[in-house]
């Protein structure tokens, strides 16, 4: 357990209440805690950043057809009018399980009688973190502004020079993976390339720009029926995204990314190829499978410590068959309101629900504006129909009125025009897109000051 905490806010001897933490408000945490509110508890939730994110819908982010405030929300907003719950923004380091202690970096120690770990996934580079540097993710919202940065600024750089080997690679954009996000990013750019951004340049054609899907595995969104993967593989394809299979990524770097042997040269690469989970297993001292997610038993706690649950992509739950339950959305939710009643059932609130049975809905894969795939119901979707599936899941997914009203309203402007209204880059850059492939990169990142007038 990391040392030198202070005690902060709930220290046993200031409540007569049942302490339960929360560690993590994304899809688990809130659940849990909408659950567990109206219980004679503290509730106290902590989180790094200060909202609920709707991450499947963060790719439109990246592609600028949302704005942020449109797929998140405070989690203040969402709890914090419930008197018994306290909200508190920081990063949690350690939990000292002996004395029910959870540890939040440079703040201090909160106590807790019940403890709910969900703190989700990161992306891993496969053993290689050296390409961390070049290529960008989509896991969280800075993730997704910066890629919109890259994405519109490559365009806007290739606009003014001339070399035409520069061109090519600033509008050159590699997606490396073909899971649901991949797919999903891949068609969403070319898009904005062949429509959106296609009419505002005049020295390149944005139309022209070269968008990679690339995937090791034989064929994308492995996790669909054969049939239904072949259909997305030919619907990006028209969208005019060039899909790569059996290409392994050997390397990524300033100038591009090395697949199968071959040289891409590209101003930008776009990770979106493997999970891990948080590092909460080391924290809690539990077994770890190997995403190094916590093993978890039949009621989402962790052995031996019936009062610490862990959920959501953190865990590793073990179903009847010996398959583990994938790192989805509602997998999370599901174990949220499930890990409820278990701490209800504790406090002597209601009957134990019994071990935790996930129901699974379907699963979907939206590609670009107006198609997408899906398995719901045991049923096989596919083109305009399985989008309206999406949408609509989507949609009533989304938390809070306003944000679907926004999000709706953003999607019908986009189907009849194309038109992406988050397009706004401001602040100045850390990294100069393409910054490998320009003659002056140095001078486009701290131009020289003015000359004084003489
Ligand atoms: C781009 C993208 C698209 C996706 N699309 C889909 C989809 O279409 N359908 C689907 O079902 N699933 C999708 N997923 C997966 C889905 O989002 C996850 O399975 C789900 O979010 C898991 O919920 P969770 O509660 O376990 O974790 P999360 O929702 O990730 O929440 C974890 C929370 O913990 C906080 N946290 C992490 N570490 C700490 C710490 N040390 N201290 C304090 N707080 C911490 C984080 O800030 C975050 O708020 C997608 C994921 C991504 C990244």
């Amino acid at each position: 357990m990391p040392s030198e905490h202070q005690p902060i806010l709930f220290t046993r001897e200031e409540t007569t209440k049942p302490i339960v933490a929360i560690v993590g408000c994304g899809f688990g945490g809130l659940q849990a805690a909408m659950h567990l509110v109206r219980h004679d508890i503290e509730l106290v939730m902590i989180d790094r950043t200060n909202h609920h994110l709707f991450q499947p819908l963060l790719y439109q982010v990246s592609t600028a057809a949302l704005a942020p405030s449109d797929i998140a929300s405070p989690v203040r907003s969402l709890v914090g009018k419930h008197r018994n719950v306290s909200v508190i923004f920081g990063d949690v380091d350690g939990v000292d399980v002996a004395a029910r202690k959870l540890c939040v970096r440079d703040t201090g120690t909160i106590d807790y009688d019940y403890l709910v770990v969900a703190t989700g996934s990161a992306y891993t580079w496969f053993g290689h973190d050296e390409w961390a540097e070049h290529a960008a993710v989509l896991k969280t919202l800075p993730d997704a502004l910066e890629i919109r940065r890259r994405v519109l600024e490559a365009f806007d750089w290739a606009e003014s020079r001339d070399d035409k080997e520069e061109i090519t690679a600033l509008t050159t954009f590699v997606v490396v993976g073909a899971g649901p996000t991949g797919v999903e990013l891949s068609g969403s750019l070319a898009e904005l390339a062949r429509a959106t951004l296609k009419a505002e340049y005049r020295h390149i054609d944005p139309s022209k720009a070269r968008i990679m899907l690339v995937d090791a595995a034989p064929r994308i969104l492995g996790e669909f029926p054969e049939a239904l993967s072949a259909y997305a593989k030919q619907a990006l394809e028209h969208l005019g995204v060039e899909v790569r299979l059996n290409a392994k990524c050997e390397r990524i770097d300033g100038r591009g990314i090395v697949i199968g042997g071959e040289r891409i040269e590209a101003a930008n690469v776009f990770w979106a190829a493997g999970t891990r989970a948080q590092p909460a297993a080391q924290w809690l001292g539990a077994r770890a499978a190997k995403n190094n997610a916590v093993e978890v038993t039949e009621e989402c706690s962790v052995p031996g410590h019936p009062e610490i649950f862990a959920i959501g992509d953190v865990s590793a739950f073990k179903t009847a068959d010996g398959k583990t339950l994938p790192a989805l959305a509602p997998v999370a939710k599901q174990q949220g309101a499930y890990v409820a009643k278990v701490i209800a059932s504790r406090l002597g609130r209601r009957k134990h629900p019994g071990p935790f049975k996930y129901t699974n809905l379907g699963t979907m894969a939206v590609i670009g504006r107006s198609h997408a795939i899906a398995l719901l119901a045991g049923m096989k979707l596919k083109g305009r129909l399985a989008w309206l599936a999406w949408s609509l899941v989507h949609l009533l997914l989304l938390i809070g009125f306003r944000n679907r009203l926004i999000v709706f309203t953003n999607w019908a402007y986009a189907f009849f025009t194309y038109g992406r209204g988050s397009r706004l880059v401001v602040g100045r850059p850390k990294r100069v897109v393409g910054g490998d492939f320009l003659t002056d990169p140095e001078e486009l990142l701290n131009p020289a000051a003015p000359q004084a007038a003489e």
